[in-house]
């Protein structure tokens, strides 16, 4: 269990990825990523590996902007985290504490944007931009209606 430090915006103990905390599972769009424990709010839940590249979104199913230019297609467990409009877990980069002397590294993590139930999916918000815009499912009680970025949401309502 590590905890995410807000003031230091470092996480307090080490991480494993431990895909026995996350299952994924069918859900009604698809495979999903769902909790097997409760997390609590800020904690993190494991470190996101996969293949990162730098351009702009290009609209291939798993990939979503990781940051500024960069673009990340997550491998398992993570790639299957589905969209939400009122996420649950979004993804930060964090540095990992410097273990045995090694130097620190930094490591992109998905951490609880609030308390978590075992069972409960996991979702991110994909933050696509409007010209990738898709209709959502999510079900969220506030969804914006597509997979879309909510500053990008105007641009998708003036092209009708
Ligand atoms: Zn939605």
């Amino acid at each position: 269990m590590a905890f995410f430090d807000l003031v230091s915006r470092q996480y307090v103990s080490s991480v494993e990825p431990k895909l026995d905390l996350v299952n994924v599972l069918d859900s009604h769009i698809g495979k999903g990523v769902y909790a097997v424990r409760p997390y609590p709010d800020h904690s993190v839940i494991g470190e996101i590996t996969g293949e990162i590249f730098s351009g702009a979104y290009t609209g291939t199913s798993y990939t979503f902007e990781a940051d500024e230019g960069n673009q990340l297609e997550p491998s398992e467990p993570f790639r299957y985290l589905n969209h939400s409009c009122e996420p649950n877990c979004e993804f930060d980069w964090l540095d990992e504490p410097s273990v045995h002397g090694e130097p620190a590294k930094s490591g992109l993590f998905l951490l609880a944007l609030r308390d978590i139930q075992a069972y409960e999916q996991l979702t991110i918000d994909y933050s696509w931009p409007a010209t990738f815009a898709i209709p959502c499912r999510c079900e969220a009680a506030r969804c914006r209606g597509w997979v879309v970025a909510v500053e990008e949401l105007d641009k998708l309502q003036l092209q009708g």
